[in-house]
């Protein structure tokens, strides 16, 4: 789930960002040309202006060359000797790299370096505007003798006295020379430099020119801007600089030009705006290619970031809502699917309940067997549970042994039956060698019938699982208020009970066992009650079964004993009539070997004699264990106490038990009175039983006597003593007293 979700965002980002960098790279590429084109347009106006710059120095310098020439020319009969004249020309052409050097005189008769004459090589035109300017450059013309294109510089000589025209000294170049010197300004090769005139035609060029004039080359070619071949022309002819794009068979160029200080000709730099493309093409796709590999580099990062995630959030999925033991979900997962569990039940009009269930004596398990089976056993139960869900139906291991089920409920008859089912299916651990061991099983079902929170849901759960657990045999059960009220006093109880007995809060009272005849207090028994200072008297049914149960009642024994025994003590000191006190003794005294000898040390303790404690046992402690129990009676009868059998007929009353034990005294129970009510043959029955517990040698107590008729019954089949409301109540130990002293003084 995780995974999916993780690797599923990872796409849409890497798409995400693919569309970006293409949108970004769109948008980059036009920059980039923008900027590029702006780039190669300020190139190309400085290459125009550098090359107008550089172009300009080199005919400065042809012009000074020529000059210093002229200069030495200027010697008294240098001019004489014509043969000297061509030596000295000669010389000086190979010195400077000229085609040819020449001196033409005011005549018009030039004589060149290689010794021609040529009669008007500069024509009178050209001759008057080196005098006038002080120097000249030819337009492109054809060498003399070789036919090569040529540019022909000159410069006058200085000047005779009285003499305005002494002849002009001027040399020849080819225009292939030039065409070299301008490919320094080629832009990288890149670019066109030409020289041109005004009216466009091309004077030299780097590489060769394919047209000769600028605008006649116009007829296949555009210019942009609006700049007409005419305004351009027109621009030129103003000797002003400036820059143009323009279309020449398709290819598209900038060009700049800029005027040369010479014969008002111009530098044209021209450069291929389909470079500035290539250009800007390599430069974006250069980009593209590392956009591309960062975005790669960045989804590889961000898939392995993503795959480490998914493995760390797996393993803390599994440690937050995995159970180790069984692989189940654990109560983490229970709680968080739970919600949408019960909505699905309730949309469809289902009811639901929530069950607990708990496998019993399971430490005990641990211990016999070891943890590793133990383990076993959790895995063995909790497969045979799930084995049992059905659709929407959940299950976890919530702790230990604890097992918790959302269970579907149509008909609540049918899901306990279900729930007892399930719990014998599960209440079994089959071992490695195939020996199978039955496991009970107890469940607690809450049937949820209104919006609780979750830690409720489970106490109720929890609460019925209680209740199950108290009713031995019982598998499970529902959940109900009562069984929640009685759990709850339970727990307040054992919680308070300690206090209560360190605080005094357990009083005894005293409930006389009469004579029928007389009504005369014969003996006592001694019932506990709870005086609690806000609720005020708990009466003994409700909290001895629960001390019963958590051994607190051994305690509290003690402490009546001992109440009973201070009594006794007083009486006796104050000289006041005194009676024996029976005491109550739950049977989880018998399970100790020190017991009668505690009973002797603190009855001896106090001073009193043993004769005066009776020892009441409940039925249901004789039944378990009628050779302990004859033990612990000749026990007590060996330290002079007598010992009566509490409740008896209340339990499954055997009278061979009864047979087989010296008991003092026999207490019949309150519920064989209401039994023999309006039924003769129970009374039969009282009666005989009466009969054979005297011929047994022991007294018979009657408990629970409340009208005169059941004492006349009583009485008349045998009893000896009447303990019940008709003659008094449980009393305080003074009201007790008083009864005892008004009993003597009547007397
Ligand atoms: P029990 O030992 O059978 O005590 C007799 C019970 O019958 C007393 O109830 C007493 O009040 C009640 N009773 C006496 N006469 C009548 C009567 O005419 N009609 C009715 N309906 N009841 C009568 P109590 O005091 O509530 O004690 C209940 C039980 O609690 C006792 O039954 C005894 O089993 C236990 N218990 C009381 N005190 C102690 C104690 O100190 N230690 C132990 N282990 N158990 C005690
Ligand atoms: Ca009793
Ligand atoms: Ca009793």
């Amino acid at each position: 789930m995780y995974k999916t979700t993780g690797f599923k965002r990872a796409f849409v980002l890497i798409l995400v960002s693919a569309v970006l960098v293409a949108a970004g790279s769109v948008w980059y590429w036009k920059q980039v040309t923008q900027k590029l084109s702006q780039d190669a347009r300020e190139t190309i106006i400085s290459a125009s202006r550098e090359l107008a710059e550089n172009f300009d120095r080199l005919l400065g310098t042809e012009f000074q060359v020529l000059s210093s020439i002229a200069v030495s020319l200027d010697q008294p009969g240098a001019l004489k000797d014509q043969q000297k004249l061509m030596n000295y020309l000669a010389r000086q052409n190979k010195r400077n790299a000229f085609t040819l050097t020449g001196y033409q005189d005011a005549q018009g008769r030039a004589i060149f370096s290689d010794g021609h004459v040529l009669q008007d090589f500069l024509s009178a035109q050209a001759v008057e505007e080196v005098y006038a300017r002080g120097h000249y450059i030819s337009d492109r013309r054809k060498g003399p003798f070789s036919g090569q294109d040529i540019l022909v510089f000159a410069v006058p000589m200085p000047a005779q006295q009285g003499q305005k025209q002494n002849g002009v000294v001027f040399a020849t170049q080819t225009i292939a020379f030039y065409s070299q010197a301008l490919a320094a300004n080629a832009l990288h090769g890149e670019g066109l430099s030409f020289v041109l005139s005004r009216d466009g035609n091309i004077i030299i060029a780097y590489p060769r020119a394919v047209y000769d004039n600028l605008f006649v080359a116009g007829e296949h070619s555009s210019f942009d801007r609006g700049r007409s071949a005419l305004r351009l022309q027109q621009e030129l002819s103003r000797g002003e600089s400036g820059w143009t794009g323009y279309t020449l068979r398709g290819q598209h160029r900038f060009a700049s030009y800029y005027p040369l200080d010479y014969n008002d000709w111009y530098a044209f730099a021209v450069l291929p705006t389909k470079s500035v493309a290539d250009r800007a093409q390599t430069l974006v796709l250069l980009s593209l290619v590392l956009c591309l590999s960062i975005i790669a580099i960045l989804g590889v990062l961000l898939l392995f970031i993503l795959r480490m995630q998914s493995q760390s959030s797996r393993a803390l999925y599994r440690m937050g809502f995995v159970d180790p033991v069984t692989e189940a979900d654990n109560l983490n997962a229970f709680r968080f699917k739970f919600p949408r569990a019960a909505k699905a039940f309730k949309e469809k009009n289902l009811p639901y309940a929530f069950v607990m269930v708990n496998i019993n004596r399971f430490k005990a398990l641990n211990d016999i067997y070891g943890f590793e089976q133990g383990d076993q056993v959790l895995k063995q139960v909790c497969g045979a549970l799930q084995g049992c869900l059905r659709e929407g139906e959940l299950l976890c291991r919530s702790s230990a042994d604890i097992f918790l089920l959302l269970l579907a409920c149509p008909d609540r008859a049918e899901l306990g039956k279900r729930v007892d089912e399930v719990a014998l299916r599960a209440g079994r651990y089959c071992q490695n060698s195939g020996e199978c061991l039955p496991l009970s099983l107890t469940c607690g079902i809450y049937l949820i019938d209104e919006e609780v929170p979750f830690y409720i849901m489970m106490d109720r759960a929890n609460l019925a699982w209680a209740s199950a657990k108290q009713h031995a045999g019982q598998t499970c059960a529902f959940y109900d208020e009562q069984s929640r009220r009685q759990i709850v006093t339970e727990k307040r109880i054992e919680s308070s009970m300690d206090q209560a007995l360190r605080d005094g809060e357990f009083k005894i009272y005293l409930q006389p066992k009469c004579d029928f005849k007389t009504g005369r207090t014969c003996s006592a028994e001694a019932l506990v009650r709870w005086l609690q200072p806000q609720k005020g008297m708990i009466p003994p049914d409700q909290f001895i079964p629960v001390f019963e149960k958590n051994g607190f009642v051994l305690k509290l024994d003690m402490f009546m004993l001992e109440e009973t025994l201070r009594l006794l003590k007083r009486w006796k000191e104050e000289g006041k009539p005194v009676v024996s006190v029976g005491v109550n003794f739950s049977r989880l005294h018998l399970q100790d070997p020190r017991f009668i000898e505690v009973l002797a040390q603190t009855a001896d303790k106090y001073g009193v004699e043993h004769r005066l404690l009776e020892v009441e046992l409940t039925e249901s402690v004789v039944f378990g264990n009628v050779d302990l129990m004859k033990q612990v009676i000749d026990g007590l009868h060996e330290k002079g106490f007598s010992v009566a059998m509490d409740d008896f007929g209340s339990g499954y009353s055997s009278l061979n038990v009864l047979k087989n034990l010296d008991f003092d005294c026999v207490k019949l129970d309150k519920e064989f009175l209401v039994r023999g009510e309006g039924n003769p043959r129970m009374r039969q029955i009282i009666s005989g039983l009466v009969r054979m517990i005297k011929d047994l040698g022991s007294g018979v107590v009657a408990e629970g006597v409340e009208t005169a008729e059941q004492a006349e019954f009583l009485s008349r089949i045998g009893c000896d003593l009447a303990q019940g409301y008709l003659f008094s109540r449980p009393l305080p130990p003074q009201e007790f007293e008083q009864r005892l002293l008004d009993e003597r003084d009547k007397k």
